[in-house]
């Protein structure tokens, strides 16, 4: 999950002066770990992909490198088709007007394609995840910087989901749409990899049914799977219940088809999405998102949906019917303005923005503002949704003095914060 929501169009505007592809000598220097070339686990694939030796995945790195490679080792091995441009991959330029703060360098997104064997197997549902992560918290980490950020469920998590969902969809009949699994780069940068692909798909988008995007979805822990993107088309309700067999997860819909992750870039180009996700937690861009606090059963279960999901959508007669402008779309990049220090819960509510918790030292917790309040406006402007919650405190500067407005245990609270600098946080 990106803490940059970005405009994909933008972005794909500005990669288009590409270099040929030139192969990138992975772990040549002998620092990606072992891999037999088989199909892990799901755990076993979090584990390699949130490895030390992989320092934190962080785009257009030695270890981002290892773990593209071993990506396409898996989709090989599972009989998929190399998909990209160049093999398995899809090479790109990182940094852009967009993007600003990204690195120099060149990404690669990973493609692999199980061909569907009925009519419409010219069409194709993509089932999506990034890769990337912050690497030693450089970039977008709220933890200790210059420490690994593993990024076990950021986003290791929806990987190993994708190439389990992806053997589970390669053993018995074949779908009779084909279904496209793509691991994206750059999406901690601002959804550079999926927005890439947007502009530059191998499949045409107007034979791309829908796309299902997993970041995240490994600390399901018995609480509900947030499901973003059920707005976009109407035959998600029936398809999701369906698909959702026993042990059944519990879900929470939301109809937006925005929001700071890889499916905003397909459904701002008219494609149905989905987004699983299993919220939010204190390890979220910290340098403590690790292997071990993964819930083994609930990503096992999580991979299981998303297969189910996938094969009711590539075997249905018709295409899904695509509902436009569900939700709202950020309008710029950046995030450097007034700082608050909440940590948002992504659990919707009716109105305003749950809290998952306050960073310590912050103006939010000095303003004695905690875990469980429900935000509903700063100074005179309503923060409905998350996305007003961003609008807002970009218009605001550092040093601003206002009131927050918010709901504790059913009571409608005030207090007074001065905004704090984001360049200037603690770390
Ligand atoms: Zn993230």
């Amino acid at each position: 999950m990106s803490r940059y929501i970005v405009l994909p169009l933008m972005i794909v505007a500005l990669v288009a002066d590409a270099r040929p592809a030139h192969a990138q000598t992975a772990g040549a220097d002998g620092t990606c770990p072992a891999h037999d070339g088989t199909v892990g686990t799901p755990i076993e694939i979090v584990r390699y992909l949130a490895d030390d030796a992989l320092e934190g995945r962080f785009s257009g790195s030695p270890g981002e490198a290892c773990a593209a490679e071993y990506i396409a080792r898996s989709f090989a091995a599972l009989g998929l088709e190399p998909a990209g441009s160049d093999g398995f991959f899809q090479e790109l330029e990182l940094a852009t007007i967009a993007a600003p703060h990204a690195p120099a360098g060149r990404g690669r997104n990973v493609l692999g394609l199980l061909r569907g064997d009925g009519g419409a197997a010219d069409e194709v549902v993509i089932i999506g995840a990034h890769y990337d992560h912050l690497g030693r918290g450089e970039f977008g980490s709220t933890g200790e910087m210059g420490e690994i950020h593993n990024g076990a469920d950021d986003n290791a998590s929806g990987v190993a989901a994708m190439i389990d969902a992806a053997r589970r969809l390669s053993e018995g009949a074949r779908p009779s749409r084909s279904v496209l699994f793509i691991a994206f780069t750059g999406e901690e940068l601002g959804l550079i990899g999926s927005g890439y692909y947007a502009k530059n798909p191998v499949i045409p988008l107007e034979r791309t049914a829908a796309m299902i995007n997993l970041d995240m979805v490994g600390r399901l822990e018995g609480g509900d799977l947030i499901v973003y993107g059920v707005g976009t088309a109407s035959e998600w309700e029936a398809i999701l219940p369906a698909a959702n067999v026993e042990p059944a997860i519990s879900m929470a819909f939301e109809p937006s088809g925005f929001g700071p992750s890889d499916h905003t870039s397909f459904y701002a180009s008219d494609i149905p999405v989905l987004h699983l996700f299993s919220n939010v937690h204190g390890d979220y861009h910290r340098e403590t998102d690790d292997w071990e606090k993964i819930d083994v059963p609930g990503l096992e279960r999580v991979a299981h949906l998303t297969a189910n999901i996938a094969r009711e959508v590539a075997n249905r007669p018709g295409r899904l019917a695509v509902i436009s402008g569900v939700g709202e779309r950020a309008q710029r990049s950046g995030g450097y303005g007034a700082w608050l220090g909440t940590v948002p819960d992504f659990t919707p509510v009716d109105h305003g923005v749950l809290l998952a918790g306050v960073t310590e030292g912050s103006p939010a917790s000095e303003a004695g503002l905690r875990k469980g309040d429900i935000l509903v406006g700063i100074g005179d402007a309503d923060v409905g949704t998350l996305q007003a919650f961003t609008d807002v405190l970009r218009a605001h500067r550092p040093g601003d003095e206002v009131l927050l407005r918010f709901i504790r245990d059913g009571r409608a609270l005030e207090a007074p914060v001065v905004l704090g600098d984001r360049a200037n946080r603690p770390r």
